[in-house]
């Protein structure tokens, strides 16, 4: 091996260091040893094998549960240059032979092929007569009929260490628990295997748990601050995914729907337009799942509580992928835990169907709770967080605490007037005296509580008896239609032997929070050109039929918009940019953001380089220095100097601009002057210079010819 794992993945991914563990990865599959990586989506689990694959001598057989992302894949790689393509039964034989054939001939490096396809006879007996280097089997999980996604072609798998007991095998999943761990290990038969397991914090998804009243309007309020990013919400039942989409779609945003009740042909589609930035936001049961791959989702949003941790987890692990900034949003209500507890109710198992209830309780703990999120989801899988994460609604909008006594007081009593019977909403209009039928009807108007609450606003007693619950003053009775119980410690509130501490109700928008800061003007300008790029992306991506994320995903276009390349050889500094991509989309790119740079700074903005750049467009026009000069003082507030001008077309000569210096002067000047040059000293300036010729040369031949200088010296 004559190159290094990090000057790989420069070359074909654009990347310039590894993330923690990929590293150490390819170092052990390199060595021949089997692996098992356990990482979340998003982490980067594919290079920790494609890179390998590029090193090794042979074919790296990836196997890979859905076939309908293996094009996908197969192209991204493909764009960089990486001989990879998948086979699999959409194929006929004619094109199977094709590639059994540039696999033969070592023109293929990276394999992808369907469990079911992999262990098929003719298959297995094709790979015995190449030389296979590394099995790489991704989305492992599938093996174990203890995850959520068992399938039973992957149980097969097992015959890749009987065949083939010399080729090391690289297992990748983002589940993390101990069962499925052992089960891939166990049914995989991997070989004295080394286990990597990653942290599981995804810091850039932001998490938010908010009521669930007026959720809609509150999506829709969400949206309107976030035209054009992708997202999924995440409803509970088909129906509900449907009216949502309708919904959205009657306020003006791109808005689809998908469940296991729609036909493949069209899920397909939806698919494909989620994952082509066509469609906006997909409404979707959590059938919408392993398939999307898709890099740049935005947001999920959970319009109704999941039902356990586990779920709620992987489900918003799918924002955020190319770890640029995301959000999770989950919407609760305890209506939503009185279906989910029915659902629950019918499991026949009685095991099953505690662990199924315990499940639940965790995830309501989480969704009450008042303390960092993030800790509490990271303990849920045995990780711990030493500090709080400064990315969830607890965390950034810290509450003061009160004696909130007075006010317990008065709700547990009015409960208890009311027999415990009632519910949130209920119990509030009493507390504020509010005369509607229900409370008429029900005589709730006679009891002595009756308005005793007034002084606090139907949303603060939410806030309010919302706190009193996680403070463990009442229970609710899910089988009695939410009815709130007065527990043990909320007789002690009524009897002064306990303090209710409770938090003022802040007006928690996830939106934007109180405390975020505001944008420099620097950010603003990237984030206008990024806006631009993503709109030149996708007419690339649509004229050669293919998703946008395969051009360049949203962190190498946000790099790229901070770094603003104007050249070819900036462009390839750019994180993800390899030099394949700059020569299939570098100048358009590079057009695009000269464009954008050019107009902001006509705007009177501050923009690094621009000016610049604007003398370089009245140069190729044919414009001398002091014409450029007074062409730009009609426009530009600022009056520029010709002598500015000069030392601009110096400077973009050096960047490798294609400027004529000798334009502007004759050989025999530079001859002359270079001559001069090599006899006096650099810090004596150009003033002896131009003295020495009495005036013969400008400032600017002088510049000019020390330009040439170094260059030959160089
Ligand atoms: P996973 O399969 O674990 O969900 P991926 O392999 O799809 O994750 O990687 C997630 C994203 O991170 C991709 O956009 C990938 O290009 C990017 N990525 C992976 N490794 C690196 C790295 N070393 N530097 C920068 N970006 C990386
Ligand atoms: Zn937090």
């Amino acid at each position: 091996m004559t190159t290094t794992p990090e000057a790989i993945l420069q070359q074909y991914f654009g990347y310039n260091e590894f993330r923690s563990l990929q590293k150490d990865i390819i170092t052990q599959v390199l060595s021949g040893q089997d692996t098992l990586v356990l990482m979340p989506t998003g982490g980067g689990k594919s290079i920790c094998y494609q890179v390998p694959a590029l090193m090794l001598e042979g074919v790296t057989i990836v196997v890979s549960p859905l076939i309908a992302l293996m094009q996908d894949q197969v192209d991204a790689l493909q764009r960089n240059n990486i001989a990879s393509t998948f086979y699999n039964s959409t194929q006929s034989r004619e094109e199977q032979r094709i590639i059994e054939q540039k696999c033969k001939d070592g023109e293929i490096k990276l394999l992808y092929v369907s469990p079911e396809k992999l262990v098929s006879g003719g298959f297995i007996e094709f790979l015995k007569h190449i030389k296979v280097s590394l099995f790489a089997i991704d989305e492992a999980h599938c093996i174990s009929s203890w995850g959520h996604d068992f399938r039973p072609e992957y149980t097969q798998l097992k015959l890749l260490k009987e065949q083939f007991a010399h080729v090391p095998i690289i297992a990748l999943t983002a589940t993390a628990d101990k069962t499925t761990r052992n089960d891939i290990l166990r049914q995989l038969n991997l070989e004295n295997p080394e286990i990597f397991i990653a942290s599981f914090d995804r810091k850039n998804i932001r998490l938010h748990v908010t009521p669930g009243q007026d959720r809609i309007k509150k999506i829709i309020k969400y949206l309107e601050t976030r035209p054009d990013q992708s997202g999924i919400i995440y409803c509970l039942s088909r129906n509900s995914t449907e009216k949502l989409a309708a919904k959205l779609q009657g306020a003006g945003f791109s808005a689809d729907y998908y469940h296991a009740g729609i036909d493949s042909v069209r899920r397909a589609q939806v698919q494909q337009s989620f994952l082509r930035d066509d469609t906006q936001i997909i409404c979707a049961t959590i059938a919408f799942g392993m398939g999307i791959d898709k890099p740049n989702v935005r947001f999920v949003i959970h319009y109704n509580m999941p039902k356990n941790v586990e779920g709620y987890y992987q489900e918003i692990g799918r924002a955020g992928r190319d770890g640029l900034k995301s959000d999770a949003i989950l919407f609760y209500s305890y209506a939503d835990v009185k279906i989910l507890r029915e659902i629950i109710a019918d499991i026949e198992n009685p095991d099953f169907k505690e662990l199924q209830y315990a499940k639940l309780d965790r995830m309501l703990q989480f969704a009450d709770a008042d303390i960092c999120r993030r800790r509490i989801l990271l303990n849920y899988f045995n990780e711990s967080l030493t500090q709080n994460c400064g990315n969830c609604d607890v965390c950034r909008n810290p509450t003061e605490k009160f004696d909130g006594t007075i006010l317990a007081q008065k709700a547990i009593s009015a409960s208890i007037r009311l027999k415990q019977q009632v519910g949130i909403n209920t119990l509030i209009d009493v507390l504020r005296g509010s005369k509607n039928q229900h409370i008429v009807e029900n005589g709730y108007d006679q009891v002595k509580t009756f308005g005793a609450g007034r002084e606090a606003s139907f949303q603060d007693w939410r806030a309010y008896l919302q706190q009193m619950i996680n403070l463990g003053f009442f229970e609710i009775a899910y089988d009695e239609k939410l009815a709130l119980r007065v527990t043990e410690l909320g007789q002690q509130v009524l009897k002064k032997e306990h303090q209710a501490l409770l938090s003022k109700p802040t007006e928690k928008t996830f939106a934007k929070a109180k405390t975020e800061k505001t944008k420099t003007k620097k950010q603003t300008l990237s984030e206008a050109l990024f806006e631009s790029l993503r709109t030149l992306r996708k007419q690339i991506a649509d004229e050669q039929s293919i998703a946008p994320h395969i051009i360049f995903d949203d962190a190498t276009l946000t790099d790229m918009s901070k770094k603003r390349p104007y050249t070819k050889k900036d462009f390839l500094e750019v994180s993800g940019v390899t030099q394949a991509k700059l020569e299939q989309f570098g100048v358009s790119f590079i057009k695009g953001i000269i464009k954008v740079s050019v107009e902001q700074f006509k705007e009177g903005a501050t923009v690094k380089g621009a000016s610049h750049l604007v003398t370089y467009q009245l140069h190729k026009q044919g414009l001398t220095p002091k014409q450029i000069a007074s062409e730009r003082a009609k426009t530009e507030s600022k009056a520029l100097n010709p002598v500015t001008i000069e030392g601009h077309l110096i400077s973009l000569y050096q960047k490798g601009y294609p400027i004529d210096l000798m334009h502007y002067t004759s050989a025999e000047a530079v001859r002359d002057i270079q001559q001069v040059l090599h006899e006096t000293s650099s810090e004596d300036g150009f003033k002896p210079i131009h003295e020495h010729f009495g005036g013969k040369y400008s400032y600017f031949e002088i510049k000019i010819a020390k330009t040439l200088l170094g260059e030959v010296n160089a």
